[in-house]
């Protein structure tokens, strides 16, 4: 069943510059990504990509059509219901997104603060993520203190603390060198198969959606110009 279901969504933004035109970011999208899917999509720098994130996790509005995330239509929904729908989708970061003045096991525990967990409850399940993504020794380092990769699991598992059952993953291995990028798909690829967490990739690296995803997206200039299994859609001549 569809978690994320988008319906001819498009998204305008005013001009930028006084007289200039309006930015059509995103130009009728549809777009149905299944429970247990690692979805991909791909396109060239400007093709909507970012905006279509900041839509499924209600950073913006767009300017028609649907939105259904679990079920719900979110995008008309009053700003105070959004929060439940955004701790239902993690997110990880190109550039990780961390809080550089707190230890690793802090940014992992930062969600579950944020939510009101308990202090013992988060002590838990920041111990289980940090183990998960192979960084317990790492729980009282600082952000610093640690490579891209490393950096980049410490977001995955700060992402997943509140068990989301969506993961958005924007250009989260753009950083990264060829040998730590594979290290954090294989990650990626057990959250999917051991939490069972619906993933959304986007990127521009074509490399990425044939290590990690099933179906893909191809966008271009706010449009879905192609879509399909991984497999047939890289095939076509
Ligand atoms: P197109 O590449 O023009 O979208 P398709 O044959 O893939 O052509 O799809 C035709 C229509 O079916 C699309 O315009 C879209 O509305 C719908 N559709 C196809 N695949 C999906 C999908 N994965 N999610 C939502 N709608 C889809
Ligand atoms: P991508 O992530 O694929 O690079 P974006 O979603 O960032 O694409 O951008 C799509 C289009 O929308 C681009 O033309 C971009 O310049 C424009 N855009 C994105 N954000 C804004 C904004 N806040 N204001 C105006 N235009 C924007």
């Amino acid at each position: 069943s569809p978690v994320v279901e988008l319906r001819d969504v498009s998204k305008t933004y005013p001009p930028t510059t006084k007289g200039g035109a309006e930015v059509v970011a995103i130009d009728g999208v549809s777009l149905t990504v299944d429970a247990g899917d690692v979805y991909g999509i791909i396109g060239y720098s400007g093709a909507g990509k970012s905006t279509l994130v900041r839509l499924i996790n209600a950073l913006e509005r767009s300017t028609s059509g649907e939105i259904h995330v679990n079920g719900q239509d979110i995008a008309r929904l009053p700003e105070r219901e959004l929060r439940p729908v955004r701790l239902g989708i993690g997110m990880i970061f190109q550039q990780f997104n961390l809080l550089g003045s707190r230890t690793v096991a802090a940014n992992v525990g930062y969600p579950l603060e944020v939510a009101r967990r308990p202090r013992d409850k988060r002590t838990a399940r920041v111990a289980e993520m940090l183990d998960f993504v192979g960084l317990s020794d790492k729980a009282r380092a600082y952000p610093d203190q640690l490579s891209g990769g490393q950096k980049q699991r410490v977001g995955i598992a700060r992402a997943l603390a509140s068990q989301p059952g969506i993961l958005l993953a924007d250009e989260a291995t753009s950083a990264l060198d060829p040998e730590t990028t594979h290290e954090v798909l294989d990650l990626l690829g057990r959250v999917n198969k051991e939490f069972g967490v619906t993933i959304i990739v986007i990127t521009h690296e074509m490399d990425v959606i044939q290590t990690l995803a099933t179906k893909v997206a191809v966008m271009d200039q706010g449009r879905v110009i192609e879509r399909g299994d991984v497999f047939d859609v890289f095939s076509n001549p």
